[in-house]
């Protein structure tokens, strides 16, 4: 890891009118993500960045003082990748927050990276499109964070995850340099396609400044909803299997486990039934909307739904997201928090699930579960009293239950993570999953980008 002695004063007297913060009691905002459970360091400043050349100039400073640089959007992130590292500069984007252009002709929006990510979908709603991409936490997360993370969301078992709702991007280099990749187009094949190579990795190869995102045109019916409880987490497994065998294409397709539900009824009173095991909520949209419902409807019959609804009301579709967009915080009151996020192809769904369930009883540990289903994709989040452990880390059961998760996930063929990325929480697992040439084109990569190692050191890999 990079060290050091660089006077911040020079990257005041470089950059005179930009935000820089060195007061530690204001940094404290900027020390740390999402992943609580991730120590974070002491940064030597904290940059708000207003433009590409305010980067550009930082990164300079950075790259010759071999000072780490931590780039930071909304600091929603679940695996601790916007985390401080001590000396290091925070790039904060959240100010870069403009949409320059949006394009009904071209279906795209060029936006700056610390937009909003719910914001973009409603500019594009202007023009009758959407941008489909929608995490959970899309009313508070950057766009910039999306694609370092290459986020997924509800929507993307239909759409596809960021990258595949990116054209091009604007970023820049350990070294300064500015460089655009792909553009305006939907095809484009010229050189490698640098674009894919930097959505999805945190922040470690380069600092997105700006990004032209694909929109899609808007569905202009409402989705028809519907929504299932099962007597099993295994049986809800089991019919999302079904319905992806079936060739059904939902819109999105949600799993929550009883403790996840309990977790919500007994903070928010959402009207829950107590005594629901497992829930799926599926919407169908666009072209064949209703017929694909009827066809969730029985799918999910036939799997052992002990009951099954549907509806074309907004005001129930919307209550019934706000359930599902309620889980991590509502599971987060019930203890400190593992968030895992392990993806497998999606006829092992249901194997998958009784592995979370096997390591949870055998490690003695509370495990509420929920799953952007319709991709393979499941959040096991391990539960803990933070008293169970001297030192107020976590626990070794805790640890020994995710290790149990993450190797289940990759016999079954799957991976430790399918959104929320590697960060500073799975580093020690990864070559399990790579294998060692794999982690050495990596390091390739990274040298050939960030020769001096200043680019979020410590995490990714
Ligand atoms: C309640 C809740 C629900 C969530 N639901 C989902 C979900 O459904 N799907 C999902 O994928 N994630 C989800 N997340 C995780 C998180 O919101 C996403 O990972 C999101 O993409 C992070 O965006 P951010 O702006 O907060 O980025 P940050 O957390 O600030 O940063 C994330 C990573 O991106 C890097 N980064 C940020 N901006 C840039 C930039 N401009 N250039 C280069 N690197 C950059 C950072 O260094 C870091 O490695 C959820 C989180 C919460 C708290």
């Amino acid at each position: 890891m990079p060290t050091s002695d660089a006077p911040v004063d020079g990257l005041q007297e470089l950059l005179p009118d930009a935000h820089l913060i060195t007061d530690p009691g204001v940094m404290d905002a900027y020390r740390r993500d999402e992943a609580h459970l991730v120590t974070p360091g002491d940064p030597l400043a904290v940059l708000l960045a207003r433009s590409t050349e305010e980067v550009s100039a930082a990164l300079r400073w950075a790259n010759k003082h071999a000072v780490p640089v931590v780039p930071r959007g909304a600091g929603t992130g679940l695996a601790g990748g916007a985390t401080a590292v001590d000396g290091c500069l925070v790039l904060s984007m959240a100010r870069m927050s403009r949409i320059l252009d949006i394009s009904g002709s071209d279906q795209l929006a060029v936006v700056q990276p610390g937009v909003i990510t719910a914001d973009v979908d409603r500019a594009a709603a202007e023009v009758g499109l959407m941008y489909p991409p929608d995490p959970s936490s899309f009313e508070t997360c950057t766009i910039g964070g999306n694609l370092a993370t290459n986020a997924g969301g509800l929507r993307c078992v239909k759409y596809g995850v960021t990258r595949d709702s990116v054209l091009g991007l604007e970023v820049v280099l350990a070294d300064g340099r500015v460089v655009n990749t792909g553009g305006r187009t939907v095809k484009g094949v010229a050189g490698y396609d640098l674009t894919s190579l930097f959505v999805g990795s945190e922040g470690t190869l380069g600092v997105i400044t700006g990004a032209t995102l694909r929109l899609r045109p808007r569905p202009s019916v409402p989705p028809v909803t519907v929504v299932a409880s099962f007597p099993s987490l295994r049986a809800a497994g089991q019919a999302v299997s079904d319905v992806v065998a079936a060739g059904l294409v939902p819109s999105l397709l949600e799993l929550l486990d009883r403790t996840t539900l309990r977790a919500i009824e007994s903070w928010k009173g959402m009207g829950l039934d107590d005594d629901t095991q497992a829930m799926l909520v599926a919407q169908a949209d666009g072209v064949g909307a209703q017929d694909c419902a009827t066809a969730l409807f029985r799918a999910f019959e036939a799997a052992g739904a002990d009951f099954v609804a549907e509806s074309s009301d907004a005001a129930e579709a919307a209550h019934l997201l706000q359930i599902r967009r309620l889980a991590y915080p509502a599971t987060e009151r019930l203890g400190r928090c593992l968030v895992e996020d392990v993806g497998v192809p999606r006829s092992r769904l249901p194997e998958m699930i009784e592995r979370i369930e096997r390591a949870g009883a055998e490690h003695d540990v509370l495990v509420a579960t929920v799953a952007h289903a319709g991709d393979g994709n499941l959040h096991p989040t391990f539960v803990f009293d933070p008293a169970d452990s001297a030192d107020g880390e976590v626990p070794d059961r805790v640890w020994a239950a995710a290790d149990d998760v993450f190797r289940a996930a990759l016999e079954l063929g799957g991976t430790l993570t399918g959104e929320h990325g590697v960060g500073a929480l799975k580093r020690r697992w990864l070559g399990l999953e790579l294998g060692s040439d794999v982690i050495d084109l990596h390091r390739d990569i990274k040298r050939a980008l960030d020769p001096r190692g200043i680019l979020n050191p410590g995490k990714g890999f």
